[in-house]
């Protein structure tokens, strides 16, 4: 074994002796809210594929066709000769989408956040940024790869971030909050109409990823700053959860995107999106303003997943969207109970630390368009009988 090697068992017997080793398992995921593993197939809470589009005849079809008529990679990155027109009229159809005045797509949302937050902060030497503790690790990558200190406030308490930016940066050259506006792992939404009225009190830009809101919540499925409309500076989203595809975009004023275009590393450094890809999403679009019903759907189920979760003593949290957290507190039981129910036919993933905080390890349930009233019923009824009267 090389030297290397030899260390990296070492951190890896370190991880596996807390108890958080990962593996990798084969998985496909199905129509009607299925997924299947292990040679089974069994009902899934657990992927993003919110409204069942990623394997949607429509989205499969474009995709095909538009990389059999321009072939399977880009060939270079975008300011070389990885443009395509089919790039610019995407980027055109998601800026007029979310009502901005210019988007860019990326790689991927995790590869925007880390590229756009540091691009952002390196142009303003001093900016004081705000952040909500829950942000997602892409955005918390961003802020480390710029150096700065970020001024932290309670999930989702924007009396909290008023004090913060009383208090702090006055004197700063420009002040910046970021937040999610609807959180991954809890499926709660920022009060957007607050925070945008918070933002302009304060004279501070407002970012806010919007990867789990774009194409379920807001008019047509534009994610919820479309409630606040020119008052969000910088949107980013994802076209890998609802959106059924893969990569994200960033969307806001002519200036940050040209911007953007001539300074962010995971932007200029990296081969572009390739026509497959880009047909997905196209299709996608094409879709989301008449997705009413599907959207209309995923929150009925929401609503009756988390009576039933409060029948049975288990908390949700906050929710109010298609994702449910069933709280269960320490890390063991919530892998118990996420195994028990895989056997029992039940994809429902276990949450547990780092990714949320010790003691509150969770289910954490997705919901899809493809689900039923009584795929919804079968899980709690799972859930039930796998957590026992003595829960
Ligand atoms: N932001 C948030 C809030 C997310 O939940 C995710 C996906 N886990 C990302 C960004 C990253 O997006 P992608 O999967 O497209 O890299």
């Amino acid at each position: 074994m090389s030297r290397l090697d030899s260390h990296l068992e070492a951190a890896l017997e370190r991880i596996t002796r807390a108890g958080q080793r990962r593996t990798l398992r084969a998985t496909t995921l199905l129509s009607d809210g299925r997924i299947e593993r292990g040679g089974r197939t069994m009902l899934d809470f657990s992927s993003n594929d919110y409204l069942g589009l990623a394997r949607h005849p429509l989205l499969v079809e474009r995709s095909t066709r538009w990389a059999g008529r321009d072939g399977s990679g880009s060939g270079a990155s975008r300011l070389v000769t990885g443009t395509s027109a089919a790039h610019l009229a995407l980027e055109a159809r998601i800026a007029a989408f979310k009502h901005c005045e210019a988007a860019l797509i990326f790689a991927s949302g995790w590869q925007a956040n880390a590229a756009v937050i540091p691009a952002l902060l390196a142009a303003v030497p001093g900016i004081a940024v705000f952040s909500d503790r829950l942000i997602h690790a892409s955005m918390h990558a961003g802020i480390a790869m710029a150096g700065v200190r970020q001024h932290r406030f309670r999930h989702n308490d924007l009396d909290h971030l008023e004090a913060l930016l009383a208090e702090k940066g006055a004197d700063a050259p420009a002040r910046l909050i970021l937040t999610e506006s609807v959180f991954s792992m809890d499926g709660d939404r920022a009060d957007m109409v607050r925070l945008a009225d918070i933002a302009q009190r304060h004279d501070a830009a407002l970012f806010v990823d919007e990867a789990h809101a774009t194409g379920v919540l807001g008019p047509e499925g534009r994610g919820l700053s479309a409630l606040v409309p020119g008052k969000v500076d910088l949107v980013m989203g994802t076209f890998s959860k609802a959106l059924g595809g893969f990569g994200a975009y960033v969307a806001g004023s002519r200036v940050l995107i040209d911007y953007l275009t001539n300074a962010a590393s995971g932007f200029i450094f990296t081969t572009a999106p390739p026509p497959a890809v880009l047909g997905a999403v196209d299709a996608a679009l094409d879709l989301l303003p008449g997705m009413g019903t599907e959207r209309a759907h995923l929150a009925a189920l929401g609503d009756r997943l988390r009576a039933g979760l409060a029948r049975l003593g288990l908390d949700h949290g906050a929710s109010s969207t298609q994702i449910v957290p069933a709280v269960i507190g320490p890390e063991d039981k919530a892998m118990a109970l996420s195994a028990q129910l895989e056997e029992a036919g039940f994809l429902a993933s276990a949450i547990r630390p780092p990714t949320v905080p010790a003691g509150t390890s969770r289910l954490r349930l997705a919901l899809r368009a493809g689900h039923s009233e009584a795929d919804i019923d079968a899980l709690l009824g799972a859930i039930e009988a796998a957590a026992g009267p003595d829960r």
